[in-house]
């Protein structure tokens, strides 16, 4: 069942929203060559804590990180190692949540590590333009497809594939809650969309094929064919006066 938020409930989503993009921009400013993805989880859980909330995904179904930090083709749930270093060149997948007055943010970016391949920077331009077409098909009347659909759309018309295995979904007092909210699909199809609801919306886009595979340590997730992986992450909330991107705090990135 689909948990439709009301205004006050909807504040609350806007503060843990902000926090969860604060800890993403610290996470920007803070990677560099020779620190361990391990070393940037503690920077990310330090902020979260320090704004008096709780990161959403530290003990998530035993996961031991607050944020998961995930490499090049690594897709998504990386989690954080001390043996993992950033080398220059790398593209850096952050993903985080924080839950602050009774309610979650969750989101991630791509954030390179020094200079990396035009490709790379090609890839994480296109995922961020397809969250953002997700987004102005994000309203009342519209369906669950045509968010999907227009990503779908946006990652393909640029040479890239959507990874179709793992999605977004709807958010709130719960991290992950209905419906579900897939980065493909068809137009017109699917639940109808209205104000109230709350989702986070995440295009996870390979250069490659849409193949991926989990790892034995029984969270990361990779490209099948060891091609670059980008992920673009927020939570939004469809008010009565349009969308609200609770997790986008600076509005360029
Ligand atoms: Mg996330
Ligand atoms: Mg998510």
């Amino acid at each position: 069942m689909i948990q439709l938020k009301n205004s006050s409930q909807i504040s609350a989503m806007i503060d843990a929203g902000r926090i969860t993009g604060e800890a993403l921009l610290v996470a920007r400013e803070s990677v560099r060559e020779g620190m361990s993805t391990k070393e940037l989880d503690s920077i990310i859980r330090a902020y979260i804590e320090k704004c008096g909330a709780k990161p959403s995904f530290l003990g998530y179904n035993g996961f031991p990180g607050s944020a998961c930090i995930s490499i090049n083709d690594e897709v998504i749930h990386g989690i954080p190692s001390e043996k993992r270093i950033f080398r220059e060149g790398d593209l850096v997948k952050v993903d985080v949540g924080a839950f602050y007055r009774g309610f979650h943010g969750d989101s991630a970016r791509t954030i390179p590590v020094g200079k990396v391949s035009d490709e790379a920077k090609r890839l994480t331009e296109v995922t961020r333009n397809s969250f953002f077409a997700g987004v102005e098909a994000f309203k009342s009347g519209n369906r669950i497809g045509d968010i999907g659909n227009a990503i779908q759309t946006v990652v393909e018309n640029g040479g890239f594939s959507v990874v179709k295995r793992y999605i977004g979904h709807g958010i709130g007092k719960d991290l992950h809650e209905s419906p579900e909210v897939p980065n493909f699909g068809t137009a017109g199809r699917g639940a109808r969309l209205c104000v109230g609801m709350a989702l986070a919306i995440e295009p996870m886009v390979n250069v490659g094929a849409c193949d991926v595979y989990e790892l034995s340590d029984g969270w990361t997730v990779k490209t099948r064919d060891k091609t670059l992986s980008a992920h673009y992450e927020n939570t939004v909330v469809l008010t009565s006066e349009g969308t609200v991107i609770t997790t986008l705090v600076d509005k360029d990135w």
